[in-house]
C-alpha cells in the first residue's frame, strides 16, 4: 500500500504532468514532517488544463446520461477499491484520525459518487407543452461548460468529491485545484481513475490561491466557478467572476448554533453535541461549536461538555485509539489560538485551550463559557477544537442570537417538544437544521448556506441543476 509521497504532478489531459512553479513542502500536520512536494502550479498549467477540459467538452457533454453514469460507478468502485490507500493518505496529510477516515468519510465518499451516477440519468425538464397556439415548447437541461473548482483542506478528498460528482454527471467537464496544504488524495484519485474518463474530462492543479487559484477562477475560457473555502475567498471569487459573468456556486463556511432547551435528556446530547463539535478538531463548516443552553440547564451543558472534551484522546493519527487530531497547519492553529487569547475578559475557558506537548499542530479540546452574543468568539468562525456555551432566557432569545451571525449554513435544535422544535426550525435563518442531532449528511439530501456562508447546493439533484444551464426550446407547428 502507497502511503509515502514524494513529488506531486498536475493531471491535465488524462496524465501526470511536470509544472514549471516551484515545488512547496506539504506536511503531517500529526507530526509537522514533510509529506510530500507538490507544485505551485504557474498560469501557464492552468491554461493547459483548461485548454484539455474545453476539448474534452464537446463529446462529454454529448455523452448519454448512461454512459456518464457508467463512468461515475467505476469511479466509485475504484475509490471503494482503493479506500484503504486513500485513508491512509487523507490521514496523513490532512492530520485526521485514521479510522474516522476509514469508516466514516470513505463509505460516504462512495456513495455520493454512485448517487451522482444515478441522478445523471434522472435529470428533468418540464414536460413538453403548447403554451402559446401553433407552439410546443419544452425545456432541455444542458451543461453549463467547462467548471474551475477550488477545494479546502478539511475534507480534501470528500469535497473533491462533492464537487466532481454532480459536475461530471450534468456532463461539464473540471479543472480542480485542491488547497495548498492537502492535494495528495485529489490528485492520487485522479492518477488512479484516470482511465475511467475520457482524457481531459477531470484535471488537477495544485497550488496556492495565488497565482494557481486565481488563473483559474479568472480564466476566460471557465464558464463556472465553485468554491468551498472561507468569506473572504468567496467574495473574491464571485467579484472576479463578476468579470466574465461567470456562474459562482460558493460554500463559506458557518458558524453553527446547537439550541438545546432544557427538556431533553442532557447525556445522550451532549455526546452527541461534543462529538460533532470536536470532529474532525472542529475543521468543519457544520460544526457543532456554538452551543446555546437553557438558563436551568446552562451549568450541566458546560459541565457535560467539558467532560466529554476531557475524555478525548490526542495522539497519532494512524492509532485506533486516537479520536482527536491536529488543526491543519501552524498558521491555522496560531488563528485559533488568537481567537482564544483576544477573548473578552468575561470569557472563561472552562478545559484545554493550550498545546499539547507533542509535534505536529494539536490543540487541546476546549470549552469557552460565559460568551455573549457580540464576541468575537461568537461572530467568526473558529475553526478548531473550540466550542463556546452562552446561556438564553426563553425561545425567542434563543431564536434571534442563533440567528444574529453573518453565517447560515447549518443549526441545530434540541427539544421533546414537537410544537417548539417546529417552530424553532422554522424560524431560523439556515440552509440546514437539525432536530435532536447534529451533522448527518445524506447524498439524496441538499448542504449549502444562506447569507455569508454562500449560495449553491451540494448534495442530492439540486447539486447537478447548480451544475446545468436550462434552455428553452420553441418550435413553431406550422
Ligand atoms: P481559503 O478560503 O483561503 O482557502 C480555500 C481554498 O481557496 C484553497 O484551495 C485556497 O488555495 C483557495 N484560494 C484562496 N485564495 C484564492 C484566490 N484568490 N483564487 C482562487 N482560489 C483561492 O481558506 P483558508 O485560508 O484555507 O481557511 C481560512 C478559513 O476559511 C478557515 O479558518 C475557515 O473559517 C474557512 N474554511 C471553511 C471551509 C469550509 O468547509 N466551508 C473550509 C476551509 C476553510
Amino acid at each position: 500500500m502507497a502511503t509515502q509521497v514524494s513529488a506531486l504532478r498536475n493531471f491535465i489531459d488524462g496524465q501526470l504532468v511536470d509544472s514549471d512553479g516551484e515545488g512547496e513542502a506539504i506536511l503531517n500536520p500529526a507530526t509537522g514532517e514533510e509529506l510530500a512536494q507538490a507544485a505551485s502550479s504557474t498560469p501557464e498549467d492552468v491554461d493547459q488544463a483548461v485548454a484539455a477540459a474545453r476539448r474534452a467538452f464537446a463529446s462529454w457533454s454529448q455523452a448519454t446520461p448512461a454512459e456518464r453514469s457508467h463512468a461515475l460507478l467505476a469511479m466509485a468502485e475504484r475509490l471503494e477499491e482503493n479506500g484503504e490507500e486513500l485513508a491512509r493518505l487523507e490521514a496523513l496529510n490532512a492530520g485526521k484520525p485514521l479510522a474516522a477516515v476509514a469508516s466514516d468519510e470513505i463509505p460516504v465518499m462512495v456513495d455520493n459518487l454512485r448517487f451522482f451516477a444515478a441522478a445523471a440519468r434522472c435529470l428533468e425538464g418540464r414536460a413538453a407543452g403548447e403554451y402559446m397556439e401553433g407552439y410546443t415548447s419544452f425545456v432541455r437541461r444542458e451543461a453549463v461548460g467547462v467548471i474551475g473548482q477550488v477545494t479546502p483542506w478539511n475534507y480534501p478528498l470528500m469535497m473533491a468529491i462533492w464537487k466532481i460528482g454532480p459536475a461530471l454527471a450534468a456532463g461539464n467537464t473540471v479543472v480542480l485545484k485542491p488547497a495548498e496544504t492537502t492535494p495528495v488524495t485529489t490528485v492520487r484519485f485522479a492518477e488512479l481513475t484516470a482511465e475511467l474518463l475520457p482524457k481531459g474530462v477531470f484535471n488537477v492543479v495544485t497550488g496556492r490561491g495565488e497565482p494557481t487559484g486565481q488563473a483559474l477562477i479568472s480564466h476566460p475560457d471557465v464558464d463556472m466557478v465553485s468554491l468551498t473555502g472561507s468569506v473572504e475567498t468567496g467574495k473574491h471569487v464571485a467579484r472576479t467572476a463578476a468579470d466574465t459573468l461567470k456562474r459562482v456556486h460558493l460554500e463559506l463556511g458557518g458558524k453553527a448554533p446547537v439550541i438545546v432547551f432544557d427538556d431533553v435528556s442532557l447525556d445522550s446530547a451532549l455526546e452527541t453535541i461534543a462529538g460533532t463539535g470536536y470532529y474532525n478538531a472542529g475543521q468543519d463548516c457544520t460544526a457543532a461549536t456554538r452551543v446555546l443552553a437553557a438558563s436551568n440547564v446552562y451549568d450541566d451543558v458546560v459541565a457535560g461538555l467539558a467532560d466529554q472534551a476531557q475524555g478525548l484522546v490526542i495522539g497519532d493519527t494512524l492509532s485506533p485509539e486516537t479520536t482527536l487530531g491536529p488543526v491543519n497547519s501552524a498558521r491555522q492553529r496560531e488563528r485559533v489560538e488568537g481567537f482564544l487569547e483576544r477573548r473578552a475578559e468575561h470569557a472563561e475557558i472552562v478545559t484545554g485551550g493550550k498545546e499539547p506537548e507533542r509535534p505536529g499542530f494539536f490543540l487541546e479540546p476546549t470549552v469557552v463559557a460565559g460568551v455573549q452574543q457580540d464576541d468575537e468568539l461568537i461572530q467568526r468562525e473558529i475553526f478548531g477544537p473550540v466550542i463556546t456555551v452562552q446561556q438564553f432566557s426563553d425561545e425567542e432569545q434563543a431564536i434571534a442570537w442563533a440567528n444574529a451571525t453573518r453565517y447560515g449554513l447549518a443549526s441545530s435544535v434540541w427539544t421533546r417538544d414537537v410544537a417548539r422544535a417546529l417552530r424553532v426550525s422554522r424560524a431560523l435563518r439556515f440552509g440546514c437544521v437539525w432536530i435532536n442531532d447534529h451533522i448527518p449528511l445524506v447524498s439524496e439530501m441538499p448542504h449549502g448556506g444562506v447569507k455569508e456562508s454562500g449560495y449553491g447546493k451540494d448534495l442530492s439533484v439540486y447539486s447537478l441543476e447548480d451544475y446545468t444551464v436550462v434552455k428553452h426550446v420553441m418550435a413553431s407547428l406550422s
